[in-house]
């Protein structure tokens, strides 16, 4: 998806504008811990285009001095994004951290759209017209609180974005390593590179995201998009955890399976969590690797202990195969090719809507439908309407009768019938007319 990044001095208005762009389109899921709030990255859509936001204010930068914050946020956007929202206000007219954002912005070769904000009173119109000095043309007024503007900014938005990115339309299978630091993503990445044919990979700095590297493997063609990799280069914001959150969601968006990595000899952490959850909440496929596998002195218990102790940190994340490797000795790393094929495989898997509704009868027969405040709970038919992940319909009396326990009951039934391995399933109850 062609991003969008907003930048701007503090207190310009950042969050409420990146909040109204991204509506209600913020997805939330409950049982995910931790996934939602905090955020500073996001999808949305604008006539009809769609696109990735950052508000690079939600970065924190920790001690660093004001400027050096500044400075790094408009680095930030440059490097990430498509098209910069550059984000004023008319409060105090254009200040010194202003022009300081409009000199890192003038080196970068991005589209800048240049907003005022706070404009909330039409007599303070005349005063945006300072503004050109900033030297981005015509500034666009806004008013944030109130909303007003906001859609010629969005249209100025979406003109500028590039006409198409090209990063998509292969069909290679898209895979990304994600983890917290130290797991060992670029340990694994540059072990399958070893091993593996590889085709095209991408020079460091020429893509943004991150560097994408195709190559073959049973018989298939990867993509493996390594985030890890960008982060080495060890700029100071690159160590900050949000930016590497955020690093990490866009990789799980542009990835069909995502590689959640566990450290076998540190255990199980509340940000292997974190990252776990992003995974989940986005519909991709699930691989859980638990690497460095060597440093465990083992026995006949050591894998199902662990595999136990996974199991029951990540409930959520019941469908995600768990491979025990080793980076260093590569153990057990051919077989990831190989889950990687068959988790995007079940992710696009589609049922017919007849096999369905044998499968749904069979349900019901065996467990019947629960009966809530006295109304009994009707299923009547069963159709799949979306791959990854694999989505389907059911139509009932009365949706608000479908319970978490029989939803995870019907679900568990299409798991046992069809291989769903690796992949979320999501069931939707529709109100049959
Ligand atoms: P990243 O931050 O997730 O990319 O982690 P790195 O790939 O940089 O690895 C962090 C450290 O763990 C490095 O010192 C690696 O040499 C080490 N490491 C990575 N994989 C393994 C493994 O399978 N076994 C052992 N013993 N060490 C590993």
């Amino acid at each position: 998806l062609p991003t969008l990044a907003i930048v701007g001095r503090p207190n310009v208005g950042k969050s409420t504008i990146f909040n109204r762009i991204l509506g209600e389109r913020i997805s939330i899921v409950e049982d995910t811990p931790g996934v939602t709030r905090d955020r500073i990255y996001g999808n949305s859509e604008w006539l009809g285009k769609s696109f990735s936001v950052i508000d690079t204010g939600g970065i924190d930068l920790g001690d660093e001095p004001f400027m050096s914050q500044i400075t790094q946020q408009a680095e930030i956007a440059i490097e990430e994004a498509d098209v910069i929202l550059f984000l004023t206000s008319i409060e105090n007219g254009v200040t010194d951290a202003d022009e300081r954002v409009a000199q890192i912005l003038y080196r970068a070769d991005k589209p800048v759209v240049l907003a005022v904000n706070k404009v909330d009173n039409p007599e303070r119109r005349q005063d945006i017209y300072d503004f050109y000095s900033l030297g981005f043309g015509e500034p666009l007024p806004l008013s944030g609180t109130h909303g007003i503007g906001l859609g010629d900014i969005l249209d100025a938005i979406v003109a500028a974005f590039p006409d198409e990115v090209k990063d998509d339309d292969d069909d290679s299978i898209k895979f990304s390593f994600i983890g917290r630091p130290n797991v060992g993503k670029s340990s694994l990445v540059n072990a399958i590179l070893g091993e593996n044919r590889v085709i095209v990979s991408n020079i460091e700095g020429t893509t943004r995201d991150a560097i994408d590297t195709k190559f073959e493997a049973d018989g298939e063609t990867f993509t493996m998009i390594d985030t890890a990799g960008i982060r080495k280069r060890g700029k100071v914001y690159e160590n900050t955890e949000k930016y590497a959150v955020m690093r990490a969601l866009r990789a799980i968006d542009r990835s069909d399976v995502v590689l959640v990595v566990l450290n076998a000899e540190e255990g199980i952490r509340e940000q292997d969590k974190k990252v776990a959850g992003y995974a989940h909440e986005a519909g991709r496929g699930i691989i859980i690797v638990v690497n460095k596998w060597d440093t465990l002195d083992k026995d006949n218990h050591t894998m199902s202990d662990f595999e136990n102790i996974v199991r029951a940190e990540f409930q959520y994340l019941d469908y995600a195969p768990i491979v025990f490797v080793s980076a260093l000795t590569k153990q057990r790393l051919k077989n990831l090719p190989q889950m990687i094929i068959q988790v995007a495989e079940n992710q696009t898997r589609r049922i017919q809507s007849s096999v369905l509704n044998d499968v749904l009868m069979d349900a019901i027969a065996v467990t019947p439908t629960p009966t809530v405040n006295g109304k009994r709970l009707r299923v009547y038919y069963m159709t799949q309407v979306a791959v990854k992940p694999p989505t389907f319909v059911v139509f009932v009396n009365d949706p608000d009768l479908l319970h978490f326990s029989y939803e995870r009951f019907l679900i568990n039934q299409l798991r046992r019938t069809f291989d769903f391995e690796g992949t979320p399933v999501h069931l939707i109850a529709r109100h049959r007319k």
